[in-house]
């Protein structure tokens, strides 16, 4: 078959497109014939190469799926040949302390398909135990089953799981940056009784944004000059930013009559006029 491989960590020109001998099913696992692999962060990390993380090389990327089952191993029974399925692309014991809590991402063998050592979908095909399909609703493209696996989780987990957010209700995003004396100054005037009753009945998610430095430089977004405090959309963007470092010292006092008219759409003036993110704007 043909695929993606690196057989050694740099830049895009690592990547090859080459001939591999077609994966192997075990008893329990499900030979997939990729239709639509995602792009995610952790495929550049894997190929750049991470400090104290061994990738046997060579390697084929790909953590977010989506397919059909081309062929399964004896012991399978979950799924069959010719289903459209989406790959869960978690791995993990399924017997610790953590997995059996549901937490399986903080299982001690946790593991991607594709990330680390098992290889992905930058592939025309890819093996995966059967437990990690997901079958595909007939109202999701291959391409959009594909785009949400990884990302997905990640939100979910911060807005639903952290955050508990219910429907209906308003979430705003404070991200942090260190070293920076403002997110700093908010962060400790969050305990301010001012604030308090400026956030009441708001769900607030934090984010650092050095995670996303790479992202925002390639969208020409100074991560320095990056607001404080984000308003979603319905869609999980950006409507509305403010930063917590327009309003100096006594952020508390400066910052929480502002933060409550923010959240409730009733805030028109700024010190510095809030402008819209290039393109779409930032994804969480
Ligand atoms: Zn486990």
């Amino acid at each position: 078959m043909k695929a993606v491989r690196f057989h050694e960590h740099g830049g895009p020109e690592v990547l090859k497109y080459e001939d591999v001998p077609e994966p192997k099913v075990s008893a329990t696992e499900a030979l997939v014939r990729v239709k639509a692999c995602a792009m995610n962060h952790l495929d550049l990390w894997t190929r750049k190469g991470m400090p104290g993380v061994k990738v046997p090389l060579p390697h084929i990327s790909g953590c977010d799926i989506a397919g059909e089952v081309a062929a399964v191993g004896d012991l399978a029974a979950r799924v069959k040949v010719g289903d459209k399925i989406v790959v869960a692309p978690g791995l993990s014991c399924m017997q610790c302390a953590a997995c059996l809590m549901g937490r399986d991402n903080q299982c001690r063998q946790y593991e991607i398909i594709g990330g680390y050592r098992m290889d992905g979908g930058f592939a025309e095909y890819v093996r995966i135990p059967e437990v990690n399909a997901i079958p595909l609703p007939a109202s999701l493209s291959f391409e959009q089953a594909a785009a949400i696996p990884l990302v997905f989780l990640t939100a979910w987990n911060m807005l639903v799981n952290q955050a508990r957010v219910s429907a209906g209700e308003e979430v705003l995003v404070m991200t942090t940056r260190d070293p920076c004396e403002p997110c700093r100054g908010v962060e400790t005037s969050l305990r301010d009784p001012l604030m308090q009753t400026a956030l009441r009945g708001v769900r607030l998610v934090r984010v650092d944004i050095d995670v996303f430095e790479e992202d925002l430089a390639e969208i020409k977004m100074p991560a320095s000059r990056y607001p404080g405090f984000f308003l979603l959309s319905l869609d999980i963007r950006p409507a509305d930013g403010i930063d917590g470092g327009e309003w100096d010292e006594d952020i508390a006092q400066n910052i929480a009559p502002v933060l409550g008219a923010f959240v409730r759409r009733q805030y028109t003036l700024r010190r510095e006029p809030w402008t819209t993110l290039p393109g779409s704007g930032i994804r969480l």
